[in-house]
């Protein structure tokens, strides 16, 4: 790897002459000043951040993270100072740098009181520069792709903590093709077995649905010319890890739905839904396997049209249908919202990614660092659910969560007079269970006499546990 495979990448998105003369310098400064370290696998130490900057130019990363990519491992592994690099360089970058290295200490297994404020500074940071996490990002996956050569235990604990926490991030900032490369690279790691096992079943079954598949791209590209659609159309196959979740769950690989996708891109959001019919006319859906995530996107933003068909064969092909624009969100996550100039999280990226709005929140409302560390795993970065408001709001909550708890997420008066919830038109008790993709509308009555004691147990989420105790504080309050 050199550094003109870097320049040569990030020249396709950015043509800043002064930019490239930056990175090319913050290359050969950190070539330098690494240049007596090697990496565990006997490559001199630059090979790494290059890596790292080559992964941040895929996501097409501003050119200062670029930069602070290449430095991100040169306060902690050689001489020079956070205030160096701000007069070699500027303070923006700086910061970055700074980020990194102290996110570099973070440890999100310890008990430790101090270790848990520290992350708690780092995650609120986080809403402040999100290119800090990006970078760390790039770095967890250089390092994944390089972890043969550490220990075995070392391996294990790597993967464990990518998967429980560098994966939900990826995902959260909707960067999916780190997230899938996370995500098959633990699996390697903490089960090869079935890793290899997978991936040789993966390159049979693509190989033997190749044809199908591209006579169905064909006839889909066809019938969309011959409407006046102009589209591009592109083939996928589902992560290793994805399969092997699904396996997990008792499917064989003919049995998931989207194991081969057709990702058609068109130009307008209206093509997209004339696009959906035609698809349908040549291959009629398969019952209950239509998403319509344009009118109700995810909450990382992620959009697209979602159907399952039989394909030109037995294997089940889902297509996706979006938009150039809503392919770029999807491939290059939140780095495609950015502004030319402002760069730094704005409050309306905050609002747009439920990941932040719920970041900030958590931050908000519990006091004690521990507290706050366990919603962050558990909210944040643990199994969530997707719960829809008739609205089309999305409401992320924790597994196993109630409409008691949706309904607090909502607010304080809703929690605190729910009477029922419709949950996909059906009438049911405050403490039912939601699934994932519900829709809800919680019926709530002034006059109720208010959320019950018992419920503190059986809601899920500490805010609604929280705010059902603090009800019956101020009743007792109130009646003295
Ligand atoms: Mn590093």
């Amino acid at each position: 790897m050199e550094i003109n495979v870097l320049i040569n990448k990030v020249l396709k998105y950015n043509n800043n002459l002064d930019e490239i003369i930056m990175i090319k310098k913050a290359y050969y400064l950190a070539e330098e000043l690494h240049k007596d370290q090697t990496r565990q696998s006997g490559e001199a130490y630059i090979t790494h951040p290059l890596a790292v900057a080559i992964i941040l130019s895929e996501i097409e990363a501003d050119a200062s993270t670029i930069v602070a990519g290449l430095l991100h491992d040169i306060v902690e592994d050689t001489e020079l100072t956070i205030e160096e690099i701000t007069s070699i360089f500027n303070s923006y970058i700086a910061l970055l740098v700074d980020g990194v290295t102290k996110i570099e200490k973070m440890n999100f297994s310890s008990k430790d009181e101090e270790v848990a404020g520290n992350t708690r500074k780092l995650l609120s940071g986080i809403t402040e520069d999100v290119r800090i996490i990006l970078i760390k990002l790039a770095d967890r996956l250089h390092n994944m792709r390089t972890l043969e050569f550490k220990s075995r235990d070392k391996q294990k604990e790597n993967a464990i903590e990518t998967l429980e926490i560098f994966v939900p991030i990826a995902y959260h900032l909707g960067c999916y093709d780190i997230k899938n490369e996370l995500e098959d690279l633990s699996l390697k790691y903490l089960n090869p077995e079935s890793y290899y096992k997978i991936s040789e079943e993966r390159k049979k079954l693509e190989k033997d649905a190749t044809e199908d598949l591209l006579i169905m791209l064909n006839k889909i590209h066809n019938i969309l010319n011959e409407n006046s659609i102009p589209n591009y159309i592109k083939t996928r196959i589902k992560n290793i890890y994805g399969i092997y979740k699904n396996k997990k769950e008792g499917k064989t690989l003919t049995e998931i739905h989207d194991f081969l996708s057709l990702k058609v891109i068109v130009d307008t959001i209206n093509d997209c839904y004339l696009s959906l019919g035609y698809i349908h006319s040549l291959y009629p859906p398969i019952h209950g396997k239509m998403k319509d995530y344009i009118s109700s996107p995810k909450t990382n933003m992620y959009r697209s049209l979602h159907t399952t068909s039989f394909g030109e064969g037995e294997q089940l092909v889902q297509v996706q249908i979006k938009t150039n624009e809503m392919d770029k969100v999807a491939s290059l996550g939140l780095t495609a919202y950015w502004q030319d100039e402002d760069v730094i999280m704005n409050d309306e990226l905050k609002t747009r990614f439920q990941f932040f709005k719920s970041l900030v929140e958590i931050n908000q409302s519990t006091g004690d660092n521990q507290e706050f560390l366990e919603e962050i795993k558990k909210d944040i970065l643990g199994n969530n659910i997707y719960i829809y408001s008739p609205k089309g709001d999305v409401i992320q909550l924790p597994h196993g969560s109630t409409a008691v708890d949706f309904a607090y997420k909502i607010n304080d008066l809703v929690g605190d007079n729910i009477v029922a919830a419709i949950v996909n038109g059906n009438y049911k008790e405050p403490l039912t269970l939601l699934k994932n993709k519900d829709i809800v509308k919680i019926l709530t009555d002034e006059l109720s006499s208010g959320p019950k004691k018992e419920w503190i147990s059986q809601c899920k989420t500490p805010l609604a546990k929280r705010k059902i105790l603090s009800y019956y504080d101020k009743s007792v309050i109130s009646e003295d």
